[in-house]
């Protein structure tokens, strides 16, 4: 008896083949290379990145895509749910990471860490010569979090220790946790001296860190950003951080990756990375298990782990 299709199109992680190999027939091209006999043999699909409704539509008898990754805006799960397809992602298992990460590019965005670590290594560390001290301390700051879900109640638990005082932003409140909740994103930026946005991209979210927010942020303000760069108007923050709107910002997402703009890699007072955050060999495997038991859970057990809400089964 032949075996279940999965169709893997474009790149993913290592692990993702080798375990798919060995339940699955696993074919690695673009939708649209394939062929109609072809197309009509996938039942699965394994995706890092983009899958629209047109690659739904060409598949006429997929049942499930599992995208890698927990947030699945690349995939069109609305229209995936329109046909009766479910969609997973792979939360929870790469929280850890991504809070640490955010944490660490807080602390060097505050404490300049790698502009010092720059300056050393240029050779500038010399008897009477030491490097200038940071503006900022993260000591007393109110820090303020923009989406308190999964990864943002764990970047709060973090934040605990560091005796900051924290607030946040969601739609909706969380009764049971300790912070302060204002109900617009404006009134949290004006409230604190700290943001740090941990939010999904969809609609409501494009480009919401604006001008007014930042300037609401005020100059001591430190932004980071560890959600989407689809949150922010990126000229917007380049003009407030060299005119000293706000202080600095930690950036590890960008509007249009991999592309940066020029504007804020000429910026002294930004800390950039490449999008990184859940990016270390133990958690970018346990985000490839995950994918791949969602693809056995459907097939084997009917039940897919970790649908995501548009879809049309619960977990
Ligand atoms: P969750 O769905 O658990 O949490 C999302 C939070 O955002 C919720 O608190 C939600 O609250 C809030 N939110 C959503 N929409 C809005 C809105 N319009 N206004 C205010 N708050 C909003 O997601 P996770 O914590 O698991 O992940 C969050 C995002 O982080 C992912 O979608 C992904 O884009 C990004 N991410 C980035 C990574 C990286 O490598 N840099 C790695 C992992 C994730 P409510 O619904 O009440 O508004």
């Amino acid at each position: 008896m032949s075996r279940i299709a999965v169709l893997v199109p474009g790149k993913i992680h290592e692990r993702v083949l080798t375990r798919l190999r060995e339940s699955f027939d696993v074919i690695q091209t673009d939708p649209v290379a394939l062929d109609a006999q072809a197309a009509g043999r996938i039942r699965g699909v394994a995706v890092s990145g983009t899958f629209n409704a047109a690659a739904i539509d060409s598949l006429p008898n997929v049942e499930l895509i599992a995208s890698f990754g927990v947030g699945y805006d690349g995939v069109n799960a609305k229209h995936a749910a329109t046909k009766g397809v479910i969609v997973t992602n792979t939360p929870d298992v790469l929280n850890d990471e991504v809070a640490d990460t955010a944490i660490g590019l807080l602390l060097n965005t505050i404490r300049e860490l790698p502009r010092a670590e720059n300056w050393l290594r240029a050779g500038n560390w010399k008897p009477g010569q030491n490097y200038p001290l940071s503006r900022f301390s993260l000591k007393g700051r109110h820090v303020g979090i923009y989406g308190l879900g999964r990864i943002g109640q764990e970047i709060a638990r973090r934040l605990e220790p560091f005796k900051v005082k924290i607030s946040y932003h969601t739609r909706t409140r969380h009764a049971d946790a300790p912070y302060g909740y204002y109900p617009s994103l404006k009134d949290l930026a004006e409230a604190v001296d700290t943001l740090i946005s941990i939010v999904p991209k969809t609609p409501q979210t494009h480009r919401t860190i604006n001008a007014e927010i930042l300037s609401a942020l005020g100059p001591d303000g430190v932004f980071i950003n560890v959600g989407r760069g689809w949150t922010v108007d990126e000229d917007a923050l380049a003009a407030a951080l060299k005119s000293g709107t706000i202080g600095a910002a930690g950036l590890d997402v960008f509007y249009d990756e991999p592309d940066v703009p020029a504007s804020l890699l000429d910026l002294p007072n930004a800390v950039l990375l490449p999008h990184l955050a859940s990016g270390s060999v133990p958690t970018r495997n346990a985000m490839a298990d995950l994918v791949v038991d969602n693809l056995i859970g459907w097939f084997q057990n009917g039940k897919p782990l970790t649908p995501v809400p548009e879809t049309p089964v619960k977990a």
